[in-house]
């Protein structure tokens, strides 16, 4: 079958005769009157095909060397984008692959469609032993927002829509379409297969919080003493930038951004108090929780880090919520005043709640929390500025943080360890959006699927903060990166290990579990395939690379020699750690 055959097929016989379209098309058609032009998958029976007929329709089929990243590419793609990302995969094993990151978007509140082809329903419900068989519907559920399949080409357009709007309405997540093989060679006559298309109208549509509901927020807020925000990526996520800058300054709050919630407004913004994070969290008496969860990032609202006697006590904070999902206040603490609705309605809803009076707070709250940046700063600066050979953490990142400042519409994809902690306290972001990182799992793998959506959707260079166990899990897609000539600058900081590279067996016998192969050349991965490697050995030869990239487009793998004793286990979520928490 020829890759440009044409998107009709001829129904034999017929006196007159009809113009027919097959599943295939039907799909195709059906993603792209929803404005999906992009799928991010990896061919194989039986959606090779459709990949290739997608691309002759004018879609983009980026295609990868597992499903796990395309996966993760689609996720992150509907977080930047606000449309649902498209994960396209074959059956049973690849579908499999693809999961992980469906989980991860339903997890994380990121529209993403996963759509695999399966094997013949009749065999796989029978039991009776198909190619790749598995029934993946029911595989898939558990861990999708919802989960439809189609069994007839008229259904495609109606499948397509649910999917659709059960990814971006209400809480976003991720949605499995299983199509099967014999769906894609059915066809009909092409002007009822057009007619059955659906193209959804208001796939998110605004939900509007109950005016008592602010009305009963605005009054705890104006109660507060010590009131703080909190932005989390739903916050990111809702594209409503202005009005969260406007209610940001009118109110005079200081606030506190979530990792991907980071650049929302500048992290250089005086009201910032990132640098104060665990002066401010304890002292806060009114908390306005913007699209951020009350879980394990944030202590699950209580404890220590809140100002809690106890692990167990809260702090005697009140909290105001802003979530879409009606389910989510209550689920670590008391929330004094939930606001149920879609961020941007929201917070326009509380500026509007501003007009009748609003005094900022008090100059001491203010001025105690600067007290504290003004501290911290200072000795991070200290540390920055320290020049050791080999290289640590602080001094490469203190180029990258350079970096990111002068090009702030570069998007930042960090993922790691130690690589991720210390990226996150120490580079800036200036634009909202701009950082992707490990997300609410805290996982490893979704840097290069990221890497390539990021570039993908942005059209941008895009910048990645690597840890060489974290790369390790996706790093084949450089060749991917390269064959799509994407501007992507990779930095692996390569300590010879998880977390330190120090590591020895204790009987001698083999190497310890946590080291890889001392002073690799992830540099030389990137050559192979025609991207620019670089072995850089300081923040001088560091800095010299990035430019280059970054001027050049070209993309580059730069293997950044970082000290194999800095680092610490587990970074800085050492508590979760069983044996090093029994240590605390
Ligand atoms: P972070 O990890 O940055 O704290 P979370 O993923 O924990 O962020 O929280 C994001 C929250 O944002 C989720 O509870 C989700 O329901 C909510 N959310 C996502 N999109 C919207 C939106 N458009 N309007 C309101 N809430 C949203
Ligand atoms: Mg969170």
């Amino acid at each position: 079958m020829g890759t440009n055959e044409a998107p009709v097929i001829a129904a034999a016989g017929d006196a007159q005769t009809t113009e027919m379209i097959d599943g295939f098309h039907l799909v195709i058609e059906a993603l792209k009157l929803n404005g999906l032009n992009t799928i991010y998958g990896l061919p194989g029976i039986p959606i090779t095909d459709l990949t290739r007929k997608a691309q002759a329709a004018n879609m983009r089929m980026i295609a990868f060397r597992h499903e796990q990243n395309a996966g993760y590419a689609a996720s992150i793609a509907g977080f930047v984008t606000k449309q649902p990302g498209i994960c396209l995969t074959v059956s049973a094993p690849g579908f499999l692959n693809g999961l992980n990151a469906l989980a991860h978007a339903t997890v994380n509140c990121f529209p993403m469609i996963l759509i695999s082809g399966s094997s013949e329903r009749e065999i796989v419900d029978l039991q009776q032993g198909d190619y790749e068989e598995m029934d993946q519907l029911a595989v898939a559920k558990p861990v999708a927002k919802a989960a439809f399949r189609v069994l007839h080409a008229e259904d495609i357009g109606v499948g397509i829509a649910r999917a659709i709007r059960a990814a971006v309405s209400g809480r976003p997540g991720g949605v499995y379409l299983d199509l099967p093989a014999k769906l894609f060679a059915q066809s009909m006559p092409a002007a009822a297969g057009r007619a059955s298309l659906i193209k959804v109208v208001d796939p998110a549509p605004a939900q509007i919080p109950a005016p008592d509901a602010i009305a009963r927020a605005m009054d705890l807020l104006k109660s507060a003493k010590k009131p703080l925000i909190l932005l989390g990526k739903g916050a990111a996520y809702a594209q409503c930038d202005a009005d969260i800058r406007e209610l940001v300054e009118k109110t005079g709050i200081p606030y506190l951004p979530m990792s991907m919630a980071k650049g929302l407004l500048p992290d250089t913004h005086e009201q910032c108090a990132s640098a104060a994070r665990s002066y401010v969290l304890p002292e806060a008496d009114v908390v306005v929780l913007i699209g951020a969860r009350l879980n394990w990032l944030l202590s699950h609202g209580k404890g220590k880090t809140w100002g809690g006697k106890g692990h167990k006590d809260w702090g005697g904070q009140k909290f105001i919520q802003i979530d879409i999902s009606p389910q989510e206040a209550d689920s670590n603490v008391r929330i004094d005043a939930p606001l149920v609705g879609d961020i941007g309605s929201c917070v326009s809803a509380l500026l509007a709640g501003m007009k009748s009076g609003w005094t900022k707070p008090s100059a001491e709250w203010i001025g105690a929390i600067n007290d504290k940046k003004t501290k911290n700063v200072a000795k991070m600066a200290e540390t920055l500025a320290k020049d050791p050979s080999p290289m640590n953490f602080h001094s490469a990142l203190n180029v990258v943080r350079d970096i990111v400042k002068a090009n702030p519409d570069a998007m930042l994809v960090n993922e790691g360890a130690n690589a991720l902690d210390f990226t996150r306290s120490i580079v800036d972001l200036y634009k909202p959006r701009k950082r992707i990182d490990v997300g609410t799992w805290g996982i490893m793998g979704v840097g290069m699927g990221y890497c390539v959506a990021a570039a993908v959707e942005t059209g941008g260079q895009v910048i990645a903060i690597e840890g060489d166990s974290a790369f390790g899990f996706s790093g084949m897609e450089v060749e991917t990166i390269c064959r799509y000539n994407l501007p992507v600058c990779i930095v692996i900081m390569n300590n010879n290990g998880v977390y330190k590279g120090t590591d020895v067996d204790p009987t001698g016998r083999d190497p310890a579990p946590t080291v890889f192969v001392k002073g690799a050349r992830y540099d030389k991965l990137m050559e192979a395939f025609g991207g620019v490697g670089v072995h850089a050995t300081t923040p001088a030869e560091l800095r010299k690379a990035m430019e280059e990239a970054i001027r050049s487009k070209k993309p580059t793998l730069i293997n950044a020699v970082i000290d194999e004793t800095a680092g610490t286990e587990s970074g800085r979520i050492t508590s979760l750690n069983p044996s090093a928490a029994k240590k605390n």
